[in-house]
């Protein structure tokens, strides 16, 4: 056997299955590129919303509240499942699992460089580029004093750059307008700068926040463009200023560091369109944590012919054309959803690599027209986005009769059914406790 365990895919779940099975296993994790993770603005959502489905948008929510109310009207939610285990309290053994997983996971991401900031009571309102704002619980720190509820009745700045232009008048006005009308904060004053860095002799391309970001990865840069923004910043009038999200990647931990020593909290990044500087630090600093605990990391893509109810083998492809087969004794598959073709439909909706059979909720979807499961109303749940893997307890994938496919596989993540990130706003919890679940089960 090459490995006791081996991981399917890099994003949050996989990389939190392999270091929690690496713990006690000699564990791999197999990957043909980035997905979702690398993709995600810099919040880190674990639940947002209160009430019962279909209810108006309520916002604003205390965290606890939120997982309550999953717990209580989400039967098919992950956290739902994950809580079936205990027996007594369940929110309160449910949150204390999560609150132990997260702590650890950020304190280790922190000491990778990508600190993530906020509390397991209340969610904080982030800004982004659209001239809206994201309802989150944990974002990156150099986002963390945008909280736009408390920056209620004073003075915001936002500040692009002259090329992109992405903040106009309309678009502050647009945010002033949304944040008051829903109550979460009235400012003194919104206004917009966008400043010309080729002016100042900096070449490169204001379109894009990650070739900026990277280019402020070398600290020389990150100097010169950081004075170019306290000069103009002095000749304007706010209390916060808003900046795109260009505080390096690899080397965010300084470049964060560096804004922070001179401007304190008056300056943050708002959330970041993808593509994501954001995404990559994340996804650089899970890199870090892989190679710490030991995991070997193996570039491929993965795909599978398992006659039995065991898996014994996978088939690994290269991108040079060669093909390799890995064994282990157990499997983890967090391949993501679409984007990263996790879930695929080609003559009918499967999962793509064991052919694994995907639901909504109970009901298995394999011919489903995906038009039945979106609405033309923007503001509905579109419940396609929850299409995924049903699983036992023990997150190991079912068939529609409930029993286990395989019983050495074991799913975590986006791959997952049940949930729906844009609609509760549980994203990176979900992919984070079910895959730390996984790799514990996986390691038995
Ligand atoms: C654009 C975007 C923005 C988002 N923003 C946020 C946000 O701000 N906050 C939040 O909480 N959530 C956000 N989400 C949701 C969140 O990013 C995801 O829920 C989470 O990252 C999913 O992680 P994952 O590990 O399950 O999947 P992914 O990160 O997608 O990782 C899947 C992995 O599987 C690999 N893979 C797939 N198939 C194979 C194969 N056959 N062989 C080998 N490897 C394979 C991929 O290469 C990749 O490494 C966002 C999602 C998207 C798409």
């Amino acid at each position: 056997m090459d490995y006791d365990v081996i991981v399917i895919g890099s994003g949050i779940a996989g990389t939190l299955a392999a270091i929690n099975a690496a713990k006690t296993k000699k564990v791999a994790v197999v990957r043909k590129g980035f997905g979702a993770t690398a993709l995600s603005s810099g919040a880190f959502d674990i639940a947002s919303r209160a009430g019962k489905r279909g209810r108006p948008f309520k916002g604003f929510v205390n965290l606890t509240e939120a997982i309550g109310n999953i717990l209580e009207n989400e039967q098919y939610h992950p956290y739902s499942l994950l809580s079936m285990a205990f027996s007594g309290d369940r929110f309160n053994e449910f949150t204390s699992m999560m609150k132990t997983i997260g702590d650890q996971f950020f304190n280790e991401l922190a000491s990778a460089g990508v600190r993530y900031e906020g509390s397991w009571e209340n969610n904080v309102i982030i800004p982004n580029q659209h001239g809206t704002f994201k309802v989150t619980s944990f974002c990156q720190s150099s986002m963390t004093s945008g909280n736009l509820a408390k920056l209620m009745g004073r003075s915001v700045l936002f500040l692009g750059f002259e090329k992109t232009a992405i903040h106009n008048k309309t678009r502050a006005e647009f945010l002033s307008k949304i944040l008051t009308k829903y109550g979460f904060a009235s400012f003194k004053n919104i206004s917009y700068a966008n400043l010309n860095l080729h002016a100042h002799g900096i070449k490169c391309n204001e379109h894009d926040f990650i070739s900026l970001a990277a280019m402020m990865d070398n600290p020389e840069q990150a100097k010169k463009i950081l004075t170019i923004i306290q000069q103009s910043l002095e000749a304007m009038e706010y209390d916060h200023a808003f900046l795109p999200p260009i505080m390096g990647i690899s080397n965010y931990g300084d470049v964060a560091k560096m804004f922070a020593d001179y401007f304190g909290e008056r300056v943050s990044e708002f959330l970041s369109p993808p593509s994501s500087a954001p995404g990559l630090r994340l996804q650089y600093a899970l890199d870090k944590l892989l190679v710490r605990h030991g995991v070997k990391i193996i570039d491929g893509q993965v795909s599978s012919d398992n006659p039995s109810d065991t898996i014994k083998t996978i088939t690994l492809s290269r991108k040079d054309g060669s093909s390799v087969s890995l064994s282990a004794g157990s499997f983890v598959l967090a391949t993501g959803k679409f984007i990263t073709g996790g879930i695929v439909n080609t003559k009918a909706w499967q999962e793509a690599v064991f052919g694994l059979p995907v639901f909504i909720g109970a009901q298995p979807v394999q011919d489903a027209f995906p038009m039945n499961y979106l609405t033309d109303d923007p503001f509905d749940e579109q419940i396609l986005f929850s299409l995924g893997l049903k699983t036992d307890e023990s997150l190991r994938p079912v068939d529609a009769d409930n029993r286990v496919v395989y019983r050495n596989l074991y799913a975590a993540g986006s791959v997952l059914s049940g949930y729906n990130y844009i609609y509760d706003k549980t994203g990176m919890g979900t992919a984070m406790i079910t895959g730390a679940k996984a790799g514990i089960f996986s390691a038995g």
